[in-house]
């Protein structure tokens, strides 16, 4: 389960380069990673090392749940 802040990400797309299952899309115009395809994620953790701002944090969970995202404007 992903749990991302969305007004802590720097618009770096490291998240996007290591993901393995290409869980993450990005918004040019917003300069922010966003969560495409969460039932993808398989919990490996590579994107939450890699944010350099610690805007993404993973759980594992035995049930797949949906992502929580915090701060993002409607
Ligand atoms: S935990 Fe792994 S599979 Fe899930 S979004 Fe991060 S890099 Fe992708
Ligand atoms: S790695 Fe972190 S800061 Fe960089 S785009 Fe992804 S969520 Fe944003």
């Amino acid at each position: 389960m992903i749990i991302y802040d969305y007004d802590a990400c720097s618009g770096c797309q490291e998240c996007l380069n290591v993901c393995p299952r290409g869980v993450w899309g990005f918004s040019k115009s917003k300069n922010k990673a966003e969560i495409l395809n969460s039932k993808k994620c398989i919990d490996c953790t590579s994107c939450e090392f890699q944010c350099p701002v610690r805007a993404i944090r993973i759980e594992k969970t035995l049930i797949p749940k949906s992502p929580q995202i915090l701060g993002q404007p409607d």
